[in-house]
């Protein structure tokens, strides 16, 4: 591993020092060797998994550390908030030069502990392993993680579960929250704190006329960009709250996530979301929402009261770029899906009328992409209860995909639809076993994710393509992890 320890270099009051305290009986669940690879892990490294992914073995060169950071959850003030049960235990590099932070997620307690017990169970754990290794595969902008430990060490939910240790990976674990912190309780940090956001995450910024206004737009165009991407893969991230956002618009942080299976697009997957806060439909609004709250952690960097007005208007201004940088991403993202070309009048408008009929039909989102790709329309066609609205839809579509290029408009579908999506009932599966130690089907996810676009039918059960049949309701996920 090279080392490139950045984030002590910030103030102190940032964050604490603290090492992780291993489970009892830690022992293997899932290592990522080809992520390992790209983050240059020497072979003694990666011999030492088991012992770095448990909190055994930490590094001379990194003093592992817990963040402070604050937060607006399901829209109310929080207060501080910070690393409660996870740790930066170091930042590398990866094969392309890119400070790469490990986190290891349930490391025990720390000041930031609040109320909670410092750990993670195996179940949430296994879950964001998988996500986090899916959503890369989907090419969405993601943290990843090196491996999982498991224990033999009980730990108290509802019932009690199996503890264990995640090393995650991201690109950034500076949240939205990390400036709601400052703002609130250190408001002299500030323009240090985001002279540093600028230089390690957006260089090119510092060229710029106003590089501050520069960062805030390019932290909203990426934020913008990951959420289109989200809708398009059907994911719901299940807490969009300000701490779990970071500015480099990479996800992080889902804990009660899930992937839609039949498209509702108002369908809440966290039980603990009891007014629907963070339903699919709502995340482009809410992550507008949140980047709204960010930006006015930004206007204390002007002193003078007309400078501040300027800056207010200014900052706005940025805010601007969000809707039109998520529909642009979105449209051109669900014209790919769709097999239809971009620059056609009528193209997205037939894609959201696709969309209108998965939705009255109740059907499956990924499976009804691969069936449209795989021209299988009498599949789609017998699964509806309303057959005009279809053949009116399929009329419109060919009549537009007739004139033009056919091979060239099936290969993007082939690079824009899964065929495997993480179910929330595969995940399910994964976790039972793994709590009885037996890791075979998290691995057999694993690789059958790594490749989400080929059809891999040796690898494939026949439950990951199916929709969940219809008098069978959604699993809600639960917070509590
Ligand atoms: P989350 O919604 O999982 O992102 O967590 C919100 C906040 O609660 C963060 O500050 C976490 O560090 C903290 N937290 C969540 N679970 C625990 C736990 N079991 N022990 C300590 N802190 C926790
Ligand atoms: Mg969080």
């Amino acid at each position: 591993m090279q080392f490139n320890p950045r984030y002590p270099l910030l103030s102190p009051e940032l964050f604490h020092h603290q090492m992780p305290v291993p489970l009892k009986g830690a022992k293997a669940g899932h290592f990522n060797a080809a992520l390992a690879d790209e983050l240059q892990w020497s072979e003694e490294d990666k011999a030492q998994w088991v012992e770095i992914c448990s909190g055994q073995k930490t590094f001379a060169e990194f003093e592992p550390l817990a963040m402070v950071y604050a937060g607006h959850q399901f829209g109310q003030w929080a207060g501080q908030l910070g690393d409660g049960r996870g740790l930066l235990i170091a930042q590398i590099l990866d094969k392309n030069n890119q400070t790469i932070d490990l986190h290891l997620k349930g490391a025990g307690l720390t000041p930031y502990s609040r109320m909670g017990d410092g750990r993670a169970v195996l179940r949430s754990v296994i879950r964001e392993y998988l996500a986090g290794h899916a959503l890369n595969a989907f090419g969405v902008a993601s943290s990843n993680a090196i491996g999982f430990t498991s224990s033999t060490q009980g730990i108290q939910r509802e019932k009690m579960e199996p503890g264990a240790m995640m090393l995650r990976t991201s690109d950034c674990h500076i949240r939205l929250g990390h400036f709601e912190w400052i703002n609130q309780y250190q408001p002299e940090l500030l323009p240090e704190f985001i002279e540093k956001c600028i230089e390690w995450h957006y260089p090119e910024c510092l060229e710029a006329e106003q590089p501050v206004l520069a960062f805030a737009t390019k932290v909203i165009q990426r934020t913008a960009v990951m959420i289109a991407k989200w809708q398009l893969v059907g994911f719901a991230h299940g807490v969009m709250n300000t701490d779990n956002l970071n500015i480099t618009g990479s996800t992080l942080d889902f804990g009660p996530y899930g992937f839609m299976e039949r498209f509702r697009p108002n369908w809440i997957n966290n039980h603990s979301d009891y007014q629907g806060r963070y339903t699919y439909q709502q995340q482009p609004s809410i992550a507008h929402w949140n980047l709204w709250t960010w930006l006015n952690n930004l206007i204390p960097l002007k002193k003078d009261s007309t400078e501040k007005e300027q800056f207010k208007e200014d900052l706005a201004q940025c805010l601007e770029h969000y809707e039109p940088t998520f529909l642009e991403h979105y449209k051109d993202g669900l014209n790919q899906k769709i097999g239809l070309p971009s620059f056609h009048k009528d193209s997205f408008d037939c894609g959201m009328a696709f969309l209108r009929i998965l939705q009255s039909e109740q059907l499956d989102y990924t499976q009804s992409f691969i069936r449209l790709q795989n021209k299988d329309y009498d599949a789609i066609k017998d699964d509806c209860l309303d057959r005009r609205q279809f053949e009116a839809f399929l009329a419109q579509y060919e009549s537009i995909r007739e004139q033009q290029d056919i091979d060239e408009l099936d290969a993007a579908m082939h690079m824009a639809n899964p065929h495997y999506i993480l179910r929330n009932h595969m995940a399910q599966k994964a976790i039972e076993l793994a709590e009885r130690d037996d890791f075979s089907e998290v691995d057999r996810l694993f690789k059958l994710l790594s490749q989400p676009y080929l059809k891999q039918p040796d690898l494939e059960q026949p439950e990951d393509l199916a929709p969940l049949p219809n008098d069978v309701p959604e699993v809600m996920v639960s917070c509590s992890s």
